[in-house]
């Protein structure tokens, strides 16, 4: 047994997502106090009598710190895919404990993650390189990360080269706006009231799923939310305005292949 202690962290095995114990003490706290069963938490599957108020993240999850998003993402995951049912490897770009969570449900996972310094990561890295073989994984999960990566088309051809044939990714993106707009477009007056945080390099637009078809994926645009009642959106805490980014590699060629002229 490999044991790599950080201060609050522990990587048992190679392939499950690490522990942190006084993250673990804290959330079992927060859930004895929220304990009831008016919500729903898609990513740990727990209920709680209401979702947390803050101003910063929306309304995070008692015990895991989920926020909308992500339990979009993990009630999607459960309802509409494999994902976890069988084995297969999943690459989770700058990884959530919430979502980390969510996958230390299913034994078959081999989970790695990688971010530029979290230390929730297995892996310092730039996904503009990143260091794994062509055609690793089955699944890959980049969450809001894109709009901070100066050249996203070459973080989007690295995913799509370290995933397998016929892999998935969600691959989400701010999206509030029709077009792409990108700050060196805009006045500084702008980009302030378009980009809102001075990290973003850009504000995506709905032109986001063209990108994604450029780099060579198979995308669906899926309005999962919409599947779901006021009374469900309610209960698990799902966010209403996002729509999910469903990439597939359908071959491994290294240029998207064009239709005949
Ligand atoms: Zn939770």
């Amino acid at each position: 047994m490999h044991v790599n202690f950080r201060p609050t962290r522990i990587s048992i095995k190679p392939g499950r997502p690490p522990m942190y114990p006084i993250k673990k003490t804290l959330a079992v706290i927060r859930g004895i106090i929220y304990h009831g069963k008016r919500v729903e938490c898609p990513c740990c599957g727990k209920s709680f009598s209401l979702f947390l108020y803050s101003p910063y993240m929306t309304a995070p999850c008692p015990y895991c710190l989920s926020f909308e998003r992500y339990r979009l993402l993990c009630k999607y995951l459960s309802d509409e895919t494999d994902f976890g049912k069988k084995e297969m490897s999943v690459l989770d770009i700058a990884p959530t404990w919430c979502f980390q969570e969510f996958c230390r449900k299913f034994e078959s996972l081999n989970y790695t993650s990688v971010d530029l310094s979290s230390p929730l990561a297995d892996h310092h890295m730039d996904i503009r390189k990143l260091r794994f073989p062509d055609s690793t994984f089955d699944w890959v999960i980049c969450y809001h990360v894109l709009e901070h990566v100066d050249d996203d088309r070459a973080a989007l051809q690295e995913i799509r080269r370290v995933m397998k044939k016929g892999g998935l990714a969600v691959i989400q993106v701010p999206i509030h706006r029709k077009k792409t707009v990108y700050r060196f477009e805009l006045s500084s007056e702008e980009a302030k009231e378009i980009l809102k945080y001075p990290d973003h390099r850009r504000a995506y637009g709905r032109d986001f799923k063209d990108l994604l078809l450029s780099t060579g994926f198979d995308v669906s645009v899926v309005p999962f939310v919409k599947k779901f009642s006021e009374q469900e959106i309610k209960r698990f805490g799902l966010d209403k305005s996002e729509d999910l980014y469903i990439c597939r590699k359908v071959d491994n060629s290294t240029e998207r292949e064009t239709d005949s002229p």
